[in-house]
């Protein structure tokens, strides 16, 4: 079933996850047990990231170096398939410009559709680790909006062929990511805003937002979009934060601000376990909050960390 779906038959405000693909080599157990003690909140869906290749540089026995591509987490369209097979609940693959021919995409969205698939959440991707910008395929997608392009036009049966048109017409829903503290690349919010209703407009059925961890600024970016005539879903995105470290990890990767009151109480702690504490209170707190304000779901970045999910959701039940 569609996310828009689920939304739209729910009595109350819904819960997601969303899991990565585990490192190259390890079992769907992995999958299974990360997921096993968040499934008796019954998720209306489940997202499966997805992660383009590396290059990396391999030592060889005379000493240079060879630059190889690795894909450290392959795997998301199989646990996608995985996930509805063992628990019998609509998964959401993520899909990304980055590392993708328009052909490679479109090939990838009939292989989404064959496997029942109703949902994408469609991205740029950034660069690969250790590049600084991202580069799309020759042959791919510069942007998600044209990635988005992309599979609207395959929902209503055109293919990158011509004499296609005419084809199977898919029925994915669509989601796009937003970002209540703009995006790192965008000179302003009023320009990624812009972005982002121009994604809505070219048929984005939801918006899923970036990590936050102060609920105003989502409150503001609901505002902002409802003001703009941004009237999807909008969907909040949260993390538990676990680690000292994660203090600059997050704004780092994420650009994400902490708000100072928890910056405060983390740096009060002596142990990451103390910070765990910290982190469930807080993810409570805001989980109450979104709640209370009325989101249609609240989606949590799991990312090894379902115990501390489990308590959030399980407090808020
Ligand atoms: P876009 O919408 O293309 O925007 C990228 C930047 O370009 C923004 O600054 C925007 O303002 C600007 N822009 C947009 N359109 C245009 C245009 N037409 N012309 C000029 N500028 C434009 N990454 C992964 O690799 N795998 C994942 O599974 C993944 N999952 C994610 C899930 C969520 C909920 C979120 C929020 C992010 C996720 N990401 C993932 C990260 C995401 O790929 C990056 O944040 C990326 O840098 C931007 O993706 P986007 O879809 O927002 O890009």
């Amino acid at each position: 079933m569609k996310v828009t779906e689920h939304i739209a038959r729910a009595k109350d405000t819904l819960i997601s996850f969303e899991i990565l693909p585990p490192l190259k080599g390890k079992s769907i157990e992995s999958i299974y047990d990360h997921l096993d003690p968040l499934m008796e909140f019954k998720p209306a869906y489940i997202n499966v990231t997805y992660h383009r290749s590396e290059h990396m540089f391999k030592k060889k026995a005379d000493g240079s170096f060879d630059k190889v591509e690795i894909r450290k987490r392959p795997g998301t369209v199989g646990i996608c398939a995985a996930i509805m097979n063992h628990y019998n609940v609509d998964a959401v693959p993520h899909l990304i410009c980055g590392g993708f021919s328009r052909e490679e995409t479109e090939n990838a969205l009939i292989d989404l559709n064959f496997l029942g698939i109703d949902n994408v959440l469609v991205l740029r991707g950034d660069a690969p680790k250790n590049e600084t910008f991202f580069e799309p395929d020759p042959h791919g997608h510069s942007y998600a909006i044209e990635l988005l392009d992309q599979v609207a036009h395959m929902n209503n049966g055109m293919y990158l062929e011509n004499d296609l048109q005419g084809g199977v017409k898919t029925n994915f829903c669509i989601g796009v990511a937003g970002y209540p503290e703009k995006h790192f690349e965008a000179p302003n919010m009023q320009t990624d805003m812009g972005h982002l209703k121009r994604k809505v407009e070219n048929g984005a059925d939801y918006i899923v937002t970036q990590m936050f961890f102060d609920n105003q600024k989502f409150f503001d970016f609901v505002a902002k979009c409802r003001e703009m005539g941004i009237t999807v879903p909008i969907i909040p995105g949260l993390k538990p934060l676990t680690s000292k470290k994660q203090m600059t990890i997050l704004p780092r990767i994420f650009h994400v601000d902490l708000p100072t009151e928890l910056s405060n109480e983390i740096l009060r702690c002596k142990t990451d376990k103390e910070v765990e504490q910290v982190g469930t209170e807080w993810l409570i707190t805001q989980s109450r909050e979104l709640k209370q304000f009325g989101v249609p779901v609240l989606h949590y970045y799991t990312l090894g960390k379902p115990n501390v999910v489990r308590k959030a959701v399980e407090a808020i039940m």
